[in-house]
C-alpha cells in the first residue's frame, strides 16, 4: 500500500504545525511520499510565503535587488527552522537563495523558493532525501504540463527510495527554466507524484474536514461531502471551491487513484473521497455541491435568423481566437449568443477592441455587454436523475430577491449556472445552498 501525502500552507506555516505533520505521516508507515506548499497564513491578517515572494519580485523588478518582502519571507523560514531545533544551514541556503533570485529575474523562479526551502527543511526534519521538482516535473514549449517524462522522471527518482520529500507548485520549462503552477498547484504536484509512485491513495491535507457543499467563508457551517466524482470535482473547484485544484484530476484519471481530503488539524475526521467517476455511488442527493466566482463579463449578441445563417458562431469565435481569449460559457438561443468570459482577460482596451471586431465581422441587430456579473454553479450527477431541479433553485433565488442575468445548463446534466451581479454573489450562494440542503 502507498500513499501520496500532499500538505497545504496552513499545514506548513510553522514548527508546530510541521510538528503535527510529522506526527500524521508517522501514524501510518503507508505515507510513505510528501509533497509540501510553501508556508501560509498562520494567523487571520498573516501573509502567505507565496504572496510574500510575488511581491519580493515587484520590489526586484523595481530597485534590482532583493527587498522588504524577501527579507520577511527568509524570516519565516529562519523561525521555522529554529521551532524545529533543526540543525540546518539555513543562512547559507537562504544567502544562495537570494544570490539566485537576482539572477534569474524571474516571477516564476521567485515564486517557486517557497515550495524549494519548505522542501528542503522538511526532508532535514524527516530525515528522508529531498527531490527537487524541478529535476522530475518538466512542461512542453506551450507551457501544458509534459505528463509523460514527468511521470517517468518522477518515477524514477522515487525509485529506490522508501521515503522522500517533492518541492510542490513548480517544475521545469522547455526552455530550462523554473516554471509554476496556476495559484494553489502544488495540489496538482501531488497528484503526479501519486500517479508517478503507482499510488493506491492521494492525501490531499489542508484545514478544513473535506469538500463541503459551499465555501465556509460565505456559507456558515456547510456540510461535509462524503465523496463526489472527479466530474463533479472538476465542476466545483474549477468554478471556485479552490480547496482542491482543478487540474489535480488529470494525473491521477487514468490511474483511478482516489483522492482523500483530510484536514491536519483534525486528523480523526473523516473526510471527503474523490473518486474515479465509475467507481462512484449515486448517493441519492440531487446536488453534491455548491461553487462560484465573481468578475465575469458577458457579451451578448444577437441577430434574427443567426441559427440559420451557416457559420455564424465560426466567425464570432474566430474573431475570439484573433485576440487570444478564451470564454468560460456560451449560453445560446434562436437568435442570440453569449459568450461569459474571464474580466481579467479584458482590460486595458481589450474589450474595447474585441467587440469592436465582433460587430464588424457578424454585424448583430443587438450587442450588449454586462460587467460585475458573478457565475454559480450548482453540481451533482443527481441532477438528472429529479425533475425540478431548475425550478427549484429559481424559486430560491427569487425568493432572495435575486436578479438572474444569465443561465446555462451544461449538456452533460452535471451543472446549473447562473449568472448575477457581483454584489448579489454572496445572497445567490447562500440561497441556493438553503434550497438543497437546509429543506
Ligand atoms: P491549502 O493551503 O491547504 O492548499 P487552500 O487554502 O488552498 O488550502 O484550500 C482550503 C480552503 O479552501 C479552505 O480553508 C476554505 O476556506 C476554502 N474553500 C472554498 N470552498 C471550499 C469548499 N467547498 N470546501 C472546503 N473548503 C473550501
Ligand atoms: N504556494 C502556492 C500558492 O500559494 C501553491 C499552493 O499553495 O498550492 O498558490
Ligand atoms: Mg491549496
Amino acid at each position: 500500500m502507498i500513499k501520496v501525502c500532499k500538505f497545504g500552507g496552513t499545514s506548513m506555516a510553522d514548527g508546530n504545525t510541521i510538528r503535527r505533520v510529522a506526527e500524521i505521516l508517522r501514524a501510518d508507515p503507508a505515507r510513505r511520499y510528501v509533497v509540501v506548499s510553501a508556508p501560509g497564513k498562520r494567523f487571520g491578517g498573516d501573509v502567505k510565503v507565496t504572496d510574500l515572494l510575488y511581491a519580493a519580485h515587484t520590489e526586484l523588478e523595481r530597485t534590482g535587488a532583493c527587498g522588504e518582502s524577501f527579507r520577511k519571507a527568509c524570516e519565516r523560514f529562519r523561525s521555522i527552522v529554529s521551532e524545529l531545533g533543526l540543525a540546518f544551514e539555513i543562512e547559507e541556503l537562504l544567502a544562495e537563495t537570494e544570490r539566485e533570485i537576482e539572477r534569474e529575474r524571474s516571477v516564476d523562479f521567485t515564486a517557486s523558493r517557497g515550495e524549494y526551502l519548505a522542501a528542503r527543511i522538511m526532508a532535514a526534519f524527516l530525515e528522508i532525501p529531498f527531490i527537487d521538482a524541478r529535476d522530475v516535473v518538466k512542461f512542453r514549449a506551450d507551457g501544458s504540463l509534459d505528463g509523460e517524462r514527468t511521470f517517468t522522471l518522477t518515477a524514477n527518482a522515487l525509485r529506490g527510495k522508501r521515503y522522500a520529500v517533492v518541492s510542490g507548485f513548480y517544475g521545469e520549462g522547455a526552455d530550462g527554466k523554473v516554471r509554476t503552477f496556476s495559484r494553489g498547484g502544488s495540489d496538482v504536484s501531488g497528484a503526479i507524484v501519486a500517479r508517478a509512485a503507482g499510488a493506491d491513495l492521494y492525501e490531499n491535507w489542508t484545514d478544513v474536514s473535506g469538500f463541503l457543499a459551499a465555501d465556509p467563508r460565505i456559507v456558515d457551517d456547510p456540510e461535509r461531502i462524503t465523496a463526489l466524482s472527479y466530474k463533479e470535482l472538476r465542476e466545483l473547484s474549477y468554478m471556485g471551491a479552490n480547496v482542491l485544484h482543478s487540474d489535480s484530476i488529470f494525473p491521477v484519471r487514468e490511474a483511478e487513484i482516489p483522492v482523500l481530503i483530510k484536514n491536519t488539524f483534525r486528523p480523526e475526521d473523516e473526510g471527503t473521497y474523490i473518486l474515479p467517476t465509475s467507481k462512484y455511488h449515486f448517493t441519492g442527493k440531487t446536488v453534491t455541491g455548491i461553487a462560484g466566482k465573481q468578475n465575469f463579463t458577458v457579451i451578448h449578441i444577437e441577430k434574427s435568423l443567426m441559427n440559420a445563417e451557416v457559420g455564424f458562431a465560426h466567425r464570432v469565435l474566430g474573431v475570439l481566437l484573433e485576440h487570444n481569449i478564451s470564454f468560460e460559457h456560451m449560453p445560446s438561443g434562436i437568435d442570440t449568443m453569449s459568450f461569459v468570459i474571464d474580466s481579467e482577460c479584458l482590460k486595458n482596451g481589450v474589450l474595447e477592441s474585441l467587440c469592436e471586431d465582433i460587430r464588424k465581422t457578424v454585424r448583430p441587430d443587438g450587442f450588449r455587454v454586462f460587467d460585475d456579473i458573478a457565475l454559480i454553479a450548482v453540481v451533482g450527477h443527481g441532477m438528472s436523475r429529479n425533475v425540478g431541479t431548475s425550478a427549484k433553485l429559481f424559486n430560491a433565488i427569487a425568493k432572495a430577491g435575486v436578479n438572474v442575468r444569465m443561465i446555462d445548463q451544461g449538456s452533460s446534466e452535471l451543472n446549473i449556472i447562473v449568472g448575477v451581479d457581483n454584489d448579489q454573489y454572496s445572497r445567490t450562494l447562500r440561497a441556493a445552498y438553503e434550497a438543497f440542503f437546509l429543506e
